[in-house]
């Protein structure tokens, strides 16, 4: 059949408003690059088609155009150590796992710009179905990477109240190795392993335990990254294999034996400063809960209960705030030390695990730490974005190039002048989908 030309034209058209030209922008790709004056990026069907200095790059005719001229772009922020499901009303509780709440706590991190997470252990198997969902577009949120329940200690970490369903507690290397089996049918994007004894208080898990879980995920071709806290326990899960740190180390200074561990064998490192801070944060600075971009991030009774003074109270009697101090303070500097060394640095919050850990605040927050800690803010948005695709071995997200995926963050400032301007979201870009914050830009001063 013949398409007369007037209708052929019409037919056109309408393919190309569906083609967005955002141009005038500065764009920071996430590669580490320097930053392109007056950009133009071209999203087409979830994906950018082109990218580059305007005058380069060939513009579509009839293509809708955006003007951002005043503007940032960044890559959408990758979490590489989220949790969904775990708190429900400011509280965590064994039965907020469920689709309405996870869904819900992945929107959330969207509309802050994050928009991927790793829930990086104690989901039930529900968050396979949510996945498969999302990945045929019939479910909304940052697209959710996941590591299913994670390898806990019996009795031990992670401390936390959940369901016998959402975290596997093995007490041998059989029990073990057929646990991961068992996980490894629905094909966890990481593993998960918890090497803690949570500040002396627990049992820590056998390494003949771990390196059971680890050599069996990766016999399923699966990575896996582990909690820790101290030196010697980094160390030992590097020696048996894991592919990433999933905390700071914060007992002591990190020392030249794992940074020539971790160059070796590619190991990642996730800092999470959010998880000390989140200790002790509200107590000193009530202030920060005036900031409408953290305040909507949070059930109005977790409001309240941060500014409360029986709050206050609990954290200054809480023994373990002083830990977590001390804990900021050598996780800050290692931070430093190991990106100085040229070691992978990634990024992640615990945003989810508790209620002070907030989904999508927590992770511009834990951005602002990387800087204070000495990263320059071009680094700590690399880790954020190219670190973590890198971690998740991924390699259609994380930088603007040709062909990645069409997540990234329109911004009314410019986080290399101050890494605070990622705050100042004018809009999300989610697989090419133009999504509105949870707070307006002008809430940041
Ligand atoms: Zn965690």
């Amino acid at each position: 059949m013949k398409v007369p030309v007037a209708l052929a034209i019409l037919i056109s058209q309408a393919a190309l408003a569906d083609v967005v030209v955002l141009k005038g922008a500065t764009l920071i790709d996430g590669t580490g690059r320097a930053p392109q004056q007056n950009a133009v990026l071209i999203v087409e069907g979830g994906r950018i088609s082109g990218v580059g200095a305007a005058g380069k790059v060939a513009v579509p005719e009839g293509a809708r155009v955006v003007d951002l001229k005043g503007r940032t772009i960044i890559p959408g922020l990758i979490n590489a150590h989220g949790h969904v499901g775990l708190v429900a009303g400011g509280q965590n509780r064994p039965d907020a796992y469920t689709r309405e709440n996870v869904q819900a706590q992945l929107v959330q991190y969207e509309r802050y710009g994050v928009t991927s997470v790793l829930t990086l252990g104690l989901n039930r198997d529900l968050v396979y179905e949510i996945r498969e969902e999302q990945r045929r577009g019939a479910a909304p949120g940052a697209s959710l990477f996941t590591a299913g329940r994670g390898i806990g200690a019996p009795g031990g970490a992670p401390p936390v109240p959940v369901a016998p369903d959402q975290v596997y507690r093995p007490k041998t290397p059989e029990e073990a190795a057929a646990e991961v089996d068992e996980a490894a049918a629905h094909k966890p994007d990481y593993f998960k392993i918890w090497v803690d004894d949570v500040f002396g208080k627990f049992p820590k898990m056998e390494p003949a335990v771990f390196k059971a879980t680890i050599d069996a995920a990766h016999r399923h071709g699966i990575k896996v990254a582990s909690h820790v806290f101290y030196l010697a326990d980094a160390k030992a899960v590097i020696g048996s294999g894991v592919d990433a740190l999933a905390h700071s180390v914060r007992d002591q200074p990190v020392d030249d034996e794992l940074v020539t561990m971790m160059k070796k064998r590619g190991t990642f490192y996730v800092a999470t400063l959010n998880v000390d801070a989140s200790f002790f944060a509200f107590a000193d600075d009530p202030s920060m809960l005036d900031d409408p971009f953290l305040a909507a991030a949070l059930p109005a009774e977790s409001v309240q209960q941060f500014r409360s003074p029986e709050y206050r109270a609990k954290v200054a009697a809480d023994p373990n705030v002083p830990k977590a101090r001390a804990a900021l303070a050598n996780g800050t500097r290692n931070l430093k030390m190991l990106h100085a060394k040229g070691v992978h640095i990634a990024f992640g919050t615990d945003s989810g695990a508790n209620p002070a850990r907030i989904q999508g605040w927590a992770e511009h927050r834990e951005l602002e730490l990387m800087v204070a800690a000495g990263l320059r803010p071009m680094d700590a948005l690399v880790a954020a974005t190219r670190g973590s695709a890198a971690m998740l071995g991924v390699s259609d997200r994380g930088t603007l190039e040709k062909g990645k995926r069409a997540d990234f963050l329109v911004l009314a400032g410019n986080p290399l002048d101050d890494i605070r301007n990622t705050r100042k979201l004018v809009s999300v870009w989610h697989d090419g989908r133009e999504i509105q914050p949870r707070v307006a830009s002008a809430s940041v001063q």
